[in-house]
């Protein structure tokens, strides 16, 4: 298993090089069927669709059964209930930490000082009025399973599904049947995972090629300070941040922890969902990282829906950027104001494309900075959503590994295998 793992690895890696190469030289040909149809919207598509849908077809039943088993597992809801809450205590600290360091790289390097404002092809944005937060907390229950299930609501699942994983373990012996029905399940849809699996590195290089040979970079120059300082932050985040948090909370190797999660990172980066990423996350943490599926059954579909540490680093990086770039002075309360919103915002970012552009002007509403904003980034937010979304779940996967160490829900030999 562990040979294979590593075949994939490399596999995903070469494909992401070479969907990207491909992509940039397709995006010179020039207009026409050859491209157009044949390429981008024929071979690219078609590819990278396949492997996606193949992946979302996996996502709502897998969310479902693996957390009715770790719930039912658990036993007991008091543990429940600690695991819980650490786990959102962990989720929502990372995602502010993430923000503060994006308001200061942001006040430090100044990504819209100097901007170019005639060289942006600023792009339209309609912009969605977002339900008030107290909305989202109670639409966490759902009316309707069914549609929740259609409609792919990661948090209604998840309020269902731990219910009745706790309604499984209160029956006791009365349930056994159905619990172990739901492991066998789960046992079945995994299966499923790995052969999906297999089309990773087609899947991806379609994903990365369609991207490039579409957005291309020549949109990217006048923009490349505010590209460069997100990445800068997420790589910030990524080591510093979670190597601190691994050292001081699980004294466990961050790197080995790359090591063996870095396929789930490229899986997020070329689909730039963490929905999506959802089924390979759980099999690393559980093949890979030793992890009690109790716990990744249910901190890492959580963490997908509400745990966003690199969009919220986008958030600060660009509040700074669209201010500077309209000369508004961004003041400190300005700035708390923007670490609070966005720390809530993340709760309501769905793990889908794009939503953390969506879920920036609620940031920028709070603080009274200009919607407009929005089109001077949109353009190129694709290629930033790739690198934020990599570290969004790779944050779920940190804090997973952690609250796993702490509940001794871990096996350490598998880890450092
Ligand atoms: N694409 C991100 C995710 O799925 C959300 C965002 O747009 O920031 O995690």
């Amino acid at each position: 298993m562990k040979q294979g793992k590593m075949n994939l690895t490399t596999k995903v890696l070469v494909a992401l090089g070479v969907g990207l190469v491909t992509g940039i030289l397709v995006y010179n040909l020039p207009a026409g069927t050859l491209k157009d149809t044949v390429l981008i919207n024929g071979l690219f598509q078609f590819l990278g669709q396949v492997f996606l849908r193949g992946i979302m077809m996996l996502v709502v039943p897998l969310v479902f059964v693996s957390l009715i088993n770790g719930a039912a597992n658990m036993g007991d809801v008091k543990k429940l209930g600690r695991v819980g809450s650490k786990t959102i205590i962990f989720y929502m600290s990372t995602t502010a930490v993430a923000i503060i360091i994006s308001l200061i790289l942001g006040v430090v390097l100044k990504p819209g000082v100097g901007l170019d404002m005639g060289a942006i092809q600023t792009v339209e944005t309609t912009i969605n009025q977002k339900a008030p937060l107290v909305q989202i907390l109670y639409e966490m229950v759902p009316n309707n399973i069914i549609s929740a299930m259609a409609n792919g609501s990661m948090l209604q699942i998840i309020v269902f599904a731990l219910l009745t994983g706790v309604g499984l373990s209160l029956l006791g012996e009365k349930g056994e049947y159905l619990t172990d029905l739901f492991q066998k399940l789960n046992d079945l849809i995994m299966k499923l995972v790995e052969i999906v699996m297999l089309f990773a590195p087609i899947g991806v290089f379609g994903l990365i090629a369609k991207t490039f040979a579409t957005v291309g970079y020549s949109a990217l120059i006048p923009l490349m300070k505010y590209v460069g300082i997100v990445y800068l932050g997420l790589l910030i985040h990524a080591t510093v941040i979670y190597g601190s948090l691994f050292k001081v909370f699980a004294g466990l190797s961050l790197r080995k922890f790359y090591k063996k999660f870095s396929p789930a990172m490229f899986v997020a980066f070329s689909t730039a969902s963490s929905n999506a990423t959802i089924p390979f996350s759980l099999d690393i943490c559980e093949k890979e990282l030793g992890i009690s599926k109790e716990i990744s059954s249910f901190t890492i579909p959580l963490g997908a829906t509400i745990n966003m540490d690199g969009t919220a680093i986008m958030q600060g990086v660009a509040s700074l950027f669209i201010a500077q770039a309209y000369g508004i002075e961004m003041t400190l309360p300005m700035m708390l104001t923007v670490v609070l919103t966005a720390t809530l915002a993340s709760i309501g970012t769905a793990g889908v494309p794009g939503a953390g552009a969506i879920m920036l002007s609620m940031v920028l509403q709070s603080v009274g900075l200009p919607l407009e904003g929005l089109g001077l980034i949109m353009g190129i937010d694709r290629l930033v959503d790739m690198g934020r979304t990599s570290i969004n779940v790779t944050g779920d996967a940190v804090c997973t590994s952690i609250i796993a160490k702490s509940e001794n829900a871990m096996d350490l030999e598998v880890f450092n295998s």
